[in-house]
């Protein structure tokens, strides 16, 4: 099972750290996804607060 972050929501395949966060605040209790692979022209990665291209949760449910 794939973990998200709680802070970020970036996807995580591996490992218990966050890469962008630089923490362990993770999470299997995730649901729906989005894959960003050209930040500068996302807008929903705009409207979501996204910095860097990467696989995120659309919600954390624990
Ligand atoms: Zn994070």
């Amino acid at each position: 099972m794939e973990k998200a972050c709680r802070t970020c929501k970036v996807i995580i395949s591996q490992g218990d750290t966050c890469p962008i966060c630089g923490v362990s605040n993770l999470t299997t209790k995730w649901s729906g996804y989005i894959i960003v692979l050209n930040i500068e022209k996302s807008e929903l990665a705009k409207k979501l607060g996204l910095k860097v291209n990467g696989t995120y949760a659309l919600s954390i449910n624990g």
